[in-house]
């Protein structure tokens, strides 16, 4: 098994490997794929900090690449590079796309996420590596090698949607983030987080999607006994196309200005909804306890308590009534 895993490691380096130099020297590499990045707006230190390349648009040019270093076609389809169709014609997975090498907290190439350089809806954006015995993706964080040093130094860890969400933020000098890369968030990746901080920040996308997904990680956080804050950015807008609108010092201001802590995030959106509905008030205050129960010390429970009182202007014995009758209904 040992053996396995690290002879999938090795051919998914040289495909890596590959895909870089395709990038930095090929004429199609460098016409379609640098360009794509150079008008992202991507430097050649993030290119390199990030290993990013380019799959030819051809049928096999990787696996011809690798079957001539020597490695199997076994090996090379464990991995997740190739894919044989019925009739045994055999074709690399990622072609004429940009590439994005997923790295463990090591710095190992376990997977790749691949996307096309022009949007149209008959394609996904993104094409991701499947499951290999290397690579699980709801234990991975996009990012968490370029990531971890920093996390652990500012002791707090941005975590937003996306792989371009996390490299634009890095080169403008942001690095302590990381993307569930478009799966919800996962308690394995919230693990993760934790063995550097206790403090996350989400920064999901300023859409429908992006503020459904952080109701629905929110809890999540919380019952891994993590510190949470939200952020929301303006609609339509993501980290990666608003740090390159308004530059890293505004954006690291935004942060500072607009987190909010989760209770703030929760209560907010209940009370501009609720107005003067009573029963509306009642059930924002309700559902913001659900979330203060997930929390395994009771002395924070007990201390955001009081905090839920002040937001919804009403006693603080009323709010810890709640949370106990809501602790003991989930015995
Ligand atoms: P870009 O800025 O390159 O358009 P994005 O990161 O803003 O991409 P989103 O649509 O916000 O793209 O999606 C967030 C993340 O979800 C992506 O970075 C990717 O990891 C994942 N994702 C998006 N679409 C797909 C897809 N069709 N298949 C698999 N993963 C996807
Ligand atoms: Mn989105
Ligand atoms: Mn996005
Ligand atoms: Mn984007």
């Amino acid at each position: 098994r040992q053996n396995e895993r690290e002879s999938l490691l090795i051919v998914l380096n040289f495909a890596k490997t590959f895909f870089q130099e395709t990038l930095q020297t090929s004429d199609e590499g460098k016409s379609i794929g640098l360009s794509y990045f150079r008008e992202r707006g991507f430097t050649n230190p993030t290119i390199d900090a990030f290993e990013l390349g380019y799959s030819f648009d051809q049928w096999d040019a990787l696996m011809q690449a690798a079957l001539r270093r020597g490695y199997s076609r076994d090996v090379l389809e464990k991995a997740g590079l190739i894919l044989s169709k019925e009739g045994g014609k055999v074709f690399d997975r990622f072609r004429g796309r940009v590439m994005f090498p997923i790295h463990n907290v090591s710095g190992r190439v376990i997977a790749f996420g691949a996307r096309i350089l022009k949007t149209d809806k008959n394609q996904p954006k993104y094409l991701n590596s499947p499951e290999t015995p290397v690579y699980h993706k709801s234990q991975v964080l996009y990012g968490i090698f370029q990531a971890k040093q920093t996390i652990r130094q500012e002791d707090v860890c941005y975590l937003t949607e996306g792989y371009t969400d996390v490299i634009s933020l890095h080169q403008a000098g942001i690095k302590n983030v990381v993307a569930s890369s478009g799966t919800s968030l996962t308690t394995e990746q919230i693990r993760l987080i934790a063995r550097f901080t206790p403090n996350v920040t989400i920064l999901y996308d300023g859409d429908a999607a992006g503020i459904k997904a952080a109701l629905r990680g929110l809890d999540m956080v919380l019952e891994e006994g993590l510190n949470l804050r939200l952020l929301l950015l303006p609609d339509g807008e993501d980290p990666d196309s608003y740090v390159h609108k308004v530059g890293a010092e505004a954006f690291k201001a935004y942060i500072q200005q607009h987190s909010q802590d989760f209770i703030d995030f929760k209560a907010n959106r209940w009370l501009s909804e609720a107005g003067d509905n009573p029963l509306k008030r009642a059930e924002g205050i309700s559902d913001v306890c659900t979330s203060i129960t997930k929390i395994p010390d009771p002395l924070k429970r007990q201390t955001l308590s009081q905090r839920v009182a002040q937001v919804f202007h009403v006693s603080e014995q009323s709010v810890i009534s709640e949370i106990n009758r809501q602790l003991r209904q989930q015995q």
